[in-house]
């Protein structure tokens, strides 16, 4: 059994999340209600962990000379709305009543535009490497919390892969959907 983290949600913002503003986001439509999870992972340089490149790259202050890899993102403004470290750590970019820019051209059950209504959540990971037990525990904790905070996301949880398909392949076959849904189980029944 997964421990019950202290993660509360008070005016869009995730008290148990370290908070770190990015500049990468916008007002959600009027009449845009959240409703949907946005499960992603993401690494820089990929597959490598630490470091705080992806803090730096939420924030647009990213070194784009201080990997090869890092000028093939140079320019790029995006962000999520929740990061979750290897250690579990889950740090807040974008409060969750503004949009934050992770899915890209997307559609979930017909609906396009996915950032309009959903909230994104990075696991620092990769397509090709399994996730952390620490991170299994806190996105449990949260996502419970977002779904007593906004009860239209209840079942709607989906994989960027899901919402982009063809186009993008996170949080890829190691993510253990499985694993994910039964600890949020138990956090739901408490
Ligand atoms: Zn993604």
């Amino acid at each position: 059994m997964p421990k019950t983290a202290a993660f509360q949600v008070c005016h869009g913002e995730l008290i148990g999340a370290r908070q770190i503003p990015s500049p990468n986001y916008n007002q959600r439509p009027k009449q845009a209600e959240i409703q949907l999870v946005v499960v992603h992972n993401i690494s820089l340089p990929p597959s490598q962990f630490g470091g705080g490149y992806i803090e730096q790259f939420f924030q647009n202050a990213l070194d784009w000379a201080a990997h090869p890899y890092f000028q093939t993102i140079e320019g790029m403004q995006v962000s999520a709305h929740l990061l979750i470290l290897r250690s579990g750590e889950v740090l807040q970019f974008v409060n969750f009543n503004d949009r934050a820019w992770h899915a890209g051209r997307s559609s979930y059950l017909g609906q396009k535009e996915c950032n309009d209504y959903s909230i994104g959540i990075e696991l620092e990971g990769s397509d090709d490497l399994p996730f952390e037990q620490a991170q299994y525990d806190a996105l449990s904790a949260v996502t419970a919390c977002l779904q007593q905070a906004y009860p239209k996301i209840q079942q709607h949880l989906a994989g960027h892969s899901d919402i982009a398909p063809g186009r993008k392949t996170d949080p890829g076959p190691f993510f253990d959907w499985n694993k994910f849904r039964t600890q949020l189980h138990h956090f739901k029944n408490k």
